[in-house]
């Protein structure tokens, strides 16, 4: 029900907003994210020599486990986001307050500091969890059910969106930031984030009446509980962590584990309560075991990709030639590879699931969910050989990582739009919007694992460590593909 009939590139004309906000929100979150880990370590012991100063000066191992806590938190937080778009402000709303919250978060980082630092890294991870899951269950609104033919498309197209901005934004924040100021970087975050918000604000009038409706809404008597529940549990951890630091043992593990250990546990308790849920139908039970299939994939697929922005940048930064055909660039330019590749690869798997699909010879999203896991595990083999030829002090050609994200970035065609769509396609009635979140869960779950790995003494930049979680990948692919003809049966109508 696009209200005023035009339309983008076919599509409701909602989705241009929804592609729009997203891109710069995006654009803000990819941007300093490019910076996060090279700035911990700047200043520091493990700095690259003779890099800019000013940053935090923490360890390598530190600003990784740091890193994935985040991004981690991120995507933990779009399930209360979710929550609070069903049952608390709408959809629509919920987005405008979290786009202030994220441009809040990165005016602060641009303040110097470690107080500053975290705070802003907490508000970014804040906002960033209520606008993710709002505005992906926002483009899927724009389609009448789960039959019209153009919904994948539109997620498609909205997939683009993000890596626009994912592609410009260390090429933009990146360089100014480690280039000439990092606190400059982070501002200019915020002002990406700014044009979004505006961009959205301007634009709601074309998107679904749905999104504006808070379907359930809380009642008083359930809002007070919540607030009580939750002040309790304040107050818990206020006294826990009052001691910890009154007695002076605090070192950073004691915040780093127990939110990896929250968010490993959150998923599997949101996962099994849904799938024990006596409301749901003998079909929609069917459906979320299938899923759980789908989740656990997920999960391992972001575990290794989303080293990405940790393993991969820090090797970016030392152990890669930054100097091509005489041109000297920043490494966090290796940040927008695996966008460009997005946009460079996603018209052309929609237009071959297409083709595929008219001779009814399309993978299935099983399949395609076990190419991908075999394909990110590749990834880590292939990322074995270049890790170990620098082991000598020997900088590597960056074709390397422009390939290791290529493959990547195959996999994750095959794995991220496939699995929103059929996120929103597999939800039982009742979770409806809330299954955006919990599709998200994967990602928390996948970076707590890494987390838990760092804090426990794997070193990521071991070849053994490497291999092993790459085994995992292929092994989880393998197993999937050799239960395929299970999963589909479990899906039911679901394709
Ligand atoms: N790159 C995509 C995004 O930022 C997918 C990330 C994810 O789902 N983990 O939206």
């Amino acid at each position: 029900p696009a209200s005023s009939g035009k339309t983008f590139l076919g599509h409701p004309s909602g989705l241009a907003i929804l592609f729009m906000t997203e891109m710069w929100e995006r654009f803000s979150y990819y941007g300093m994210r490019a910076l996060l880990v090279v700035y911990l370590i700047a200043g520091g012991p493990d700095a690259k020599p003779g890099s800019q100063g000013g940053g935090l000066a923490m360890p390598e191992a530190t600003s990784v486990a740091i890193y994935s806590v985040y991004v981690a938190m991120v995507y933990l937080l779009a399930m209360p986001g979710g929550w609070f778009g069903d049952r608390v402000w709408g959809p629509r709303k919920t987005v405008a307050i979290a786009a202030s919250v994220i441009m809040a978060g990165h005016l602060v980082l641009a303040i110097p500091g470690k107080p500053t630092f975290f705070v802003g890294l907490a508000l970014v991870a804040m906002g960033s969890g209520l606008l993710k899951a709002n505005i992906s269950t926002m483009v899927g609104h724009l389609y009448d059910g789960p039959k019209d033919p153009r919904r994948d498309g539109g997620f498609t197209l909205f997939y683009i969106g993000i890596n626009v901005g994912a592609f410009a934004a260390p090429l933009v924040i990146g360089t100014v930031g480690q280039k000439y100021n990092w606190h400059l970087g982070f501002a200019i975050a915020a002002i990406g984030m700014g044009i979004g918000l505006i961009i959205f604000l301007l634009g709601t009038r074309h998107l679904n009446a749905k999104s504006s409706q808070v379907p359930t809404p809380l009642t008083v008597a359930e809002r007070n509980s919540w607030l009580k529940k939750g002040l309790i549990w304040l107050a818990i951890a206020a006294v826990f962590y009052g001691i910890v630091i009154g007695t002076g043992v605090y070192t950073i593990n004691w915040a780093l584990v127990p939110i990896a250990l929250l968010g490993l546990f959150i998923p599997i308790f949101v996962l099994a309560r849904i799938k024990r849920d006596k409301e749901l139908t003998e079909t929609e039970q069917t459906k979320v075991s299938g899923y759980i299939w789908f989740f656990i994939a997920a999960a391992v697929f972001w575990m290794i990709f989303d080293q990405g922005g940790s393993t991969m940048s820090t090797f970016a930064e030392k152990k890669t030639a930054d100097n091509v055909f005489g041109f000297d660039f920043p490494s966090t330019w290796f940040q927008s590879v695996n966008s460009l590749w997005v946009v460079a690869l996603a018209p052309v798997f929609a237009a071959v699931w297409l083709a595929l699909a008219r001779r009814n010879r399309e993978p299935s999203t099983t399949v395609k969910f076990a190419g991908a896991m075999v394909l990110v595990g590749l990834s880590f083999v292939v990322f074995a050989l270049p890790m170990s030829m620098a082991s000598d002090g020997t900088k590597v050609s960056p074709m390397w990582l422009i390939a290791i994200y290529g493959i990547q970035t195959v996999g994750e065609l095959c794995l991220s739009p496939v699995g929103l769509s059929l996120t929103t396609k597999m939800a039982p009635a009742k979770y409806a919007s809330q299954m955006m979140g919990v599709w998200f869960l994967a990602v928390t779950a996948g970076d707590c694992v890494m987390t838990l790995l760092i804090t426990a003494g794997a070193d990521l930049n071991g070849i053994g460590v490497m291999l092993g979680q790459a085994a995992a990948a292929i092994l989880a692919g393998i197993g999937i593909w050799l239960n395929r003809k299970k999963i589909i049966g479990l899906m039911g109508d679901v394709r």
